[in-house]
């Protein structure tokens, strides 16, 4: 293998381009990248970078005297794979073909109906949303958040930091419900209610008001919310339209075994884009976080110079969000819980660990501002994970 392109010039695809370093490729990398920028780094865009305490440079995801020998060809978006070849036309009317490709394009955030008809309404996953969000974010304005996901839910926090007017609208019962459950979800909602955050759980948004710019949020319930500013927070889905016609299974992201390979020969996914088959829960399963993009790109990257017979299988998903004055943790997997118990620490002082556990068996463990016996944890649920021997059984 002497050609890899990586699509995807972010999180995910500068950790490939390291790790195909580190394995000992030597050949040429050519990354495909739609975005103008050089990799900067997510998270911060809905925490300090929002709030205007970091600036461009302090996202920047490379080192300044990182060379990793890439050919970068930044703002060309890949727009098709030939099945049965390994050809990727590009959006500059130019195509590639190569031995080997990692796919890391990552995600696109859901949308509501009437946004493009409306300044004022935004979405949050790239530098430029960040920033066309940061200017309409004024101080006494009145934001409505829509969706009490990790992005709805800091943006509210971060925009309360702001002095702005913050209400948060999600039809679940609790912010973060999906991912924590009902329980540890009150947790979440309760601290937002003491930042001065009107929280309106369980109800469900009908449609954006305002000519030209927005003026309201209409609720399924009838109400209207005034609001200036509307971040939608209501999810993401991955960026694999360009891959349809390739052969691949892209029904919910790229569909690739437990160690990133796919359907295609010398094509592996990672990050966002990706739907691995996770061995802890028996069924493929898309993790939309940092450490996932990040530390799952070396074991595709072994998975693609192999020829696929890495057996690393990847730690149990972990992710970690910044509200207030709060650091939230989870790892494992709460899904399918039947009992979730703070074994340490005070809910009420918002300080302590939380194991859910399933059948008995520790599945996924919880922390607010109680890292270091979270890290602990980290580490023994993913002695537990299943081995790669025992997939082949
Ligand atoms: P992305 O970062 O989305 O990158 C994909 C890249 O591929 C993009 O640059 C895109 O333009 C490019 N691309 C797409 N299509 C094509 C194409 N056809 N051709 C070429 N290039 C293409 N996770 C946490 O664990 N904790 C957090 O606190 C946290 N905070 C977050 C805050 C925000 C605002 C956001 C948006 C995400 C946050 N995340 C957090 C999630 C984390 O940032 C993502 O999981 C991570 O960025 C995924 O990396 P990725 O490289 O797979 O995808």
């Amino acid at each position: 293998m002497r050609t890899i392109a990586v699509v995807g010039g972010s999180l995910a695809g500068l950790s490939a381009i390291r790790a195909l370093r580190r394995q000992g490729f030597d050949g040429q990398v050519l990354v495909i990248g739609a975005e103008p920028h050089r990799p900067y780094d997510r998270p911060p865009l809905s925490k300090e970078f929002l709030a205007g305490s970091a600036g461009e440079r302090d996202i920047a995801l490379e080192a300044d005297d990182e060379d990793l020998g890439a050919e970068w060809r930044f703002g060309v978006r890949a727009t098709a794979l030939r099945p049965g070849s390994r050809r990727i036309e590009l959006s500059d009317g130019g195509s590639v073909e190569v031995d080997g490709i990692v796919l890391a394009t990552g995600a696109v955030p859901r949308l509501l109906p009437g946004m493009e008809d409306r300044a004022g309404t935004h979405v949050l996953r790239t530098l430029d949303d960040a920033r066309a969000l940061r200017r309409d974010l004024r101080p006494g304005a009145r934001l409505v958040v829509v969706g009490a996901g990790f992005i709805g839910a800091e943006v509210a926090a971060t925009a309360r930091g702001l002095g702005l007017d913050v209400t948060v609208v999600e039809a679940a019962p609790a912010p973060l419900a999906g991912p924590l459950g009902p329980r540890m979800g009150a947790i979440v909602s309760s601290l937002h209610a003491d930042h001065g955050v009107r929280l309106l759980c369980g109800v469900g948004v009908a449609g954006l008001t305002g000519n030209g710019r927005v003026d309201g949020v209409a609720l399924a319930d009838g109400r209207t919310l005034p609001a200036d500013v509307v971040l939608v927070g209501v999810g993401a889905r991955p960026n694999v339209g360009w891959l349809a016609g390739s052969g691949l299974d892209v029904s919910d992201g790229v569909r690739c075994d437990a160690f990133g390979a796919t359907d295609l020969p010398n094509v592996v996914a990672v990050g966002d884009c990706a739907t691995w088959y996770d061995p802890a829960l028996g069924r493929h399963h898309r993790v939309e976080h940092w450490s996932g993009a990040q530390e799952r790109a070396a074991v595709a990257v072994a998975t693609l110079l192999s020829g696929g017979t890495e057996t690393r299988i990847a730690r149990p998903p972990y992710f970690w969000s910044d509200q207030y004055d709060v650091r939230i943790q989870l790892t494992g997997h709460p899904h399918g819980y039947d009992s979730v118990v703070v074994e340490e620490g005070s809910a009420d002082a918002r300080d302590f660990l939380a194991v859910y556990r399933r059948q008995g068996d520790p599945v996924a463990v919880l922390a607010l501002n109680h890292a270091k016996s979270f890290m602990r944890w980290r580490k023994q649920l993913a002695t537990q994970a299943p081995t790669a021997a025992a997939l082949q059984e």
